[in-house]
């Protein structure tokens, strides 16, 4: 069994010496318990977050311990009565070949339906998180302007086609021009602008004449500097991340705190935080909803797929960069 453990803290940038990698004997499975054969392995933003012991809303991996995860497995010996061997899971086994589990918190693929990896994208926790914030916190209307980052990501990529689905126009933000031509051309939003590009503001503004009715929040920063004076009054906020302050903030040369306030108050903005587990009781309208849009073609979704397990400390430092394209998976076995 290859597993790879949170070796240190990292102070600021993560580096590879943050992971070590180390082979055990493949566990066998105790009484009620299966074997699980890893497939596929979800890299995440929020992993970011465990590996620091800052206080928040989940504990921090413990150093010396295995690299939590979502992942997608194969169960090849059961001793539980609700799996049998060949079954396609998706559980939450963390950066392992193989895993052992008693079954809970286990929920059965069916490869039919979908390719199974989009149990960790499309139709699985982003997809979700997309969904769940930008409809119960974002509430797009017909006609007015949705702007979301990372927006070739699994999220981003999901809010942007979601607003299209309720009529209003998309407006996403990418890394680069190649992400820019993808969200425009093949994703169907209605403009694309590269926060790397010097003129990234201005490109904004004229992106959007209308203004900013909803202002799905990943990534912080500059972002949300071109963002905020754009924002209409009534905007809504859905704040699920902020990849550009994961690895630690750049000292700020002035509070702008009483600004932001100020515009909550005279603009009447709503901005909420949420962690999507908060909306569980969304997740079968989401099952019903996602897999018809995607039939339909009206959410299109990509994968980036790294092979092999021992490269999963390299893709994830990219991930927080910008070098992934579409939702970063490890294709384990
Ligand atoms: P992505 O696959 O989109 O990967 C992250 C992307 O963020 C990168 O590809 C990069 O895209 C962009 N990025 C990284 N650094 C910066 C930066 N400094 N400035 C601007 N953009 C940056 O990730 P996900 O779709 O999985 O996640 C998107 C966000 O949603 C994250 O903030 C994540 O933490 C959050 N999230 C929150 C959840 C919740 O429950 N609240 C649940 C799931 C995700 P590019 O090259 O285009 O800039």
């Amino acid at each position: 069994n290859t597993r790879i453990v949170l070796a240190s803290r990292p102070s600021g940038r993560v580096k590879s010496d943050n992971f070590r990698v180390e082979h055990q004997p493949i566990p066998a499975p105790g009484k009620g318990e299966v074997l699980l054969k890893i497939l596929f392995l979800s890299l995440d933003p929020y992993m970011r977050g465990r590996m620091d012991d800052a206080k928040s809303y989940a504990a921090p991996v413990a150093v010396g311990n295995v690299m939590e995860g979502g992942t997608v497995a194969e169960v090849i010996a059961s001793n539980n009565d609700h799996y049998a061997a060949g079954d396609i899971v998706l559980s939450h086994s963390g950066w392992q070949s193989y895993a052992i589990s008693d079954g809970k918190g286990l929920t059965r693929l069916d490869p039919k339906l979908a390719p199974v990896s989009t149990a960790l994208g499309v139709l699985g926790m982003p997809g979700f998180t997309a969904y769940a914030g930008l409809l119960t916190i974002g509430r797009p209307q017909p006609g007015e302007t949705v702007v979301v980052a990372a927006a070739s990501g699994p999220v981003g990529s999901a809010v942007g086609q979601i607003a299209r689905i309720k009529g209003a126009r998309a407006v996403g933000i990418a890394g680069g021009p190649d992400k820019c031509a993808f969200i425009r051309n093949e994703l169907g939003f209605d403009a694309a602008i590269d926060h790397r590009a010097p003129d990234f503001p201005e490109q904004l503004k004229q992106a959007c004449p209308g203004g900013i009715d909803v202002y799905f929040e990943n990534v912080g920063g500059p972002v949300w500097d071109a963002v905020f004076p754009l924002l209409n009054s009534f905007a809504r906020i859905p704040v699920c991340g902020l990849i550009s302050q994961y690895s630690g903030i750049a000292p700020s040369e002035t509070d702008r705190l009483p600004g932001v306030m100020r515009a909550v108050l005279t603009k009447s903005l709503t901005i909420r935080g949420f962690i999507q587990r908060e909306f569980v009781d969304q997740r079968p309208a989401f099952l019903q909803a996602m897999p018809e849009w995607l039939r339909a073609g009206q959410v299109k979704y990509r994968e980036d797929i790294v092979d092999g397990l021992t490269n999963a400390p390299e893709a994830f430092m990219g991930l927080l960069e910008g070098r992934n394209f579409g939702k970063l998976i490890v294709r384990v076995a």
